[in-house]
């Protein structure tokens, strides 16, 4: 099933984000968390995509295959183009077809230094649109609530996403963020766009101080005074900041959800134990 076609009554969903293991790791390293997670039911289970290429993009190909076959969940694949010739998307093309997978999460991919980009991509509505007119897919683009980093400004940053969604990106899945009203403020500047796709939340829970100050450095989202307390208090308590993180999250969510959210997609980092946290925190919510 086409992912967009979950929006058309307003459902609001809840989606998992997980990585396939690491080209020398063994497949299955990852079924017991496939096992957890696929039991929770989620609408969708997006696979990411290593930025470096075609070369990379085995494992992707086969954790969606078997979230398709074995769990009957549907699958969204991550696909970056930077580094990705047309004949290398082509044959990707063709596998994601043969694997049953309908969704695509199409990316641009981050620039890795010393490394000559490919010329047949620049950015993600390239992709979209070269994809769009030879393949039947369901696109989706990413979004950035506190702006791309390489985005000059918001206005800037509006008006390429308009172009992703002209391009054909059909469901928006935002940037994490801590913070819900930098969500709130992009809803808006969306709408005034005429951003009319479904735009789902991207939500990853703090669980741990470093993951936490990886992903700023990362993404450079804003840590919100009360998650920077939470993180100084009990960062160096496994269990605390664990538990801490969590309800930090929920509470994000519930927010979320009382809110005009079209859903929320959460960031598990193959921590399967978040996502049944939260299913379990969030269930009478979202049914
Ligand atoms: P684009 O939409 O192409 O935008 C990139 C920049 O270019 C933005 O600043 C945009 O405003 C600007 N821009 C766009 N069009 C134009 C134009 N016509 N003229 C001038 N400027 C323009 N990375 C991975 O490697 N693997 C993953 O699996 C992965 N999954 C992700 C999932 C989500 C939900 C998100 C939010 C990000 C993910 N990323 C992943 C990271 C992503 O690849 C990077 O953020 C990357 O830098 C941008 O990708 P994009 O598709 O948003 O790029």
């Amino acid at each position: 099933m086409k992912v967009s076609e979950l929006y058309k009554d307003k459902k609001k969903t809840l989606s998992f984000e997980i990585v396939p293991p690491e080209k020398n790791s063994e497949l299955s390293s990852i079924d017991e968390t496939l096992d957890i997670l696929c039991e929770l039911n989620p609408d969708f289970i997006s696979v990411t995509f290593g930025t470096g290429g075609s070369e990379n993009c085995n494992s992707t190909i086969e954790v969606a295959r078997k979230i398709k076959e074995k769990y009957n969940i549907e699958p969204v694949v991550h696909l970056t183009c930077l580094n990705c010739s047309k004949a290398e998307i082509d044959l990707i093309a063709k596998q994601l077809q043969q694997s049953g997978v309908q969704n695509i999460l199409a990316l641009r991919g981050d620039k890795i230094p010393n490394i000559q980009a490919k010329n047949d991509f620049k950015y993600a509505s390239d992709l979209i649109k070269y994809m769009k007119s030879k393949y039947n897919f369901c696109f989706l683009g990413a979004c950035y609530p506190e702006c791309h980093p390489e985005s000059e400004n918001s206005v800037d940053d509006i008006k390429h996403l308009k172009e992703k969604v002209n391009s054909g990106a059909e469901v928006l899945l935002s940037q994490l963020f801590f913070d819900n009203n930098y969500f709130y403020d992009f809803q808006e500047k969306c709408k005034v766009a005429d951003i009319d796709a479904p735009i789902i939340a991207g939500i990853m829970p703090a669980i741990s101080k470093s993951q936490l100050e990886k992903m700023v450095s990362l993404c450079g989202v804003t840590i919100p005074p009360q998650l920077e307390r939470i993180v100084n208090k009990f960062g160096s308590n496994k269990d605390a900041i664990f538990d801490a993180g969590m309800s930090y999250g929920i509470s994000q969510i519930i927010d979320l959800l009382t809110s005009d959210v079209d859903g929320v997609h959460i960031y598990t980092m193959n921590n399967p134990m978040v996502a049944k946290r939260i299913s379990s925190e969030i269930h009478n919510f979202i049914k």
